[in-house]
């Protein structure tokens, strides 16, 4: 009698540890338990996010919702450092065999959100970008400066300074409101020793992100800049003028910035 209430109380016990434990580890961001995707879903997922990332899907603005699954396994359960990895590989081979000038004009355009570093965690409380964009939220997360590397993209752009290459960060994000704290978030993930952050101006304000990075590449060209490259997580930082010689689409299956 006495060991099946011992045996009991024991259960109960292990069953609060677990639950304990279990939403311990579900509070984590980046945590690895995930649900798995309904299979009839994820297909239809992977040919939806295939065909964001080729830019055939245009103009969405959430993601279907039956994906929301499968959009937190791809970007959290490992696919998506993978697919990064791969990229920068890439971009690696290309840089390998560019010589460089000694006039110090041989340049790369990284964008900054989701390129440089992550808006995962944000993303995670919006339902990997089922619920719609919230630039109020959007802000109030960006303020905090707590957006953590792409590790990926460090090693990439760590490369191409200490190859000698200006690299020039291009962002849509508001220098006046977002300035400081952009500048320290990039500084404390280990972004040192790039030429210059760009960031919108009030002269930029209203622009579509096409036309105000065009902008900025038009004119880095006009100061006699070479680019050779140019990286970004949406089809708008990769369109317009002044490309340069080559660009490179990191994936971004949670939001679309026209
Ligand atoms: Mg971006």
């Amino acid at each position: 009698m006495i060991s099946a209430m011992a045996k009991k109380v024991r259960g109960v016990f292990v069953f609060l540890f677990l639950t304990l434990f279990s939403k311990a580890v579900g509070d984590k961001i980046f945590s690895r338990v995930i649900v798995p995707a309904d299979p009839a879903a994820a297909s239809f997922c992977l040919s939806w996010r295939l065909a964001v990332e080729a830019n055939n899907v245009r103009a969405w603005r959430t993601v279907p919702a039956q994906c929301l699954r499968y959009i937190e396994n791809y970007m959290i359960g490992g696919q998506y450092d993978l697919d990064i990895n791969l990229i920068v590989e890439q971009i690696l081979i290309y840089v390998k065999d560019i010589v460089l000038l000694e006039d110090g004009m041989d340049a790369w355009i990284l964008d900054v959100d989701d390129t440089c570093i992550s808006n995962l965690f944000y993303y995670k409380g919006k339902r990997y970008g089922c619920d719609p964009y919230d630039p109020v939220g959007f802000k109030s997360w960006a303020m905090k400066g707590a957006c953590p590397v792409i590790p990926g993209v460090l090693n990439l752009f760590t490369t191409l300074v200490e190859i000698g290459f200006k690299v020039f960060l291009v962002t849509g994000r508001d220098q006046e409101t977002l300035g400081q704290v952009t500048t320290e978030n990039l500084h404390n993930q280990g972004f040192i020793g790039y030429e210059r952050l760009i960031m919108r101006s009030a002269a930029n304000k209203g622009q579509s992100a096409v036309v105000y990075k065009s902008g900025v590449r038009k004119q880095l060209i006009g100061e006699g800049y070479r680019i050779w490259g140019n990286v970004g997580d949406q089809w708008s930082d990769l369109q317009g003028e002044c490309l340069g010689n080559r660009t490179f689409k990191v994936p971004n299956p949670m939001y679309f910035v026209p």
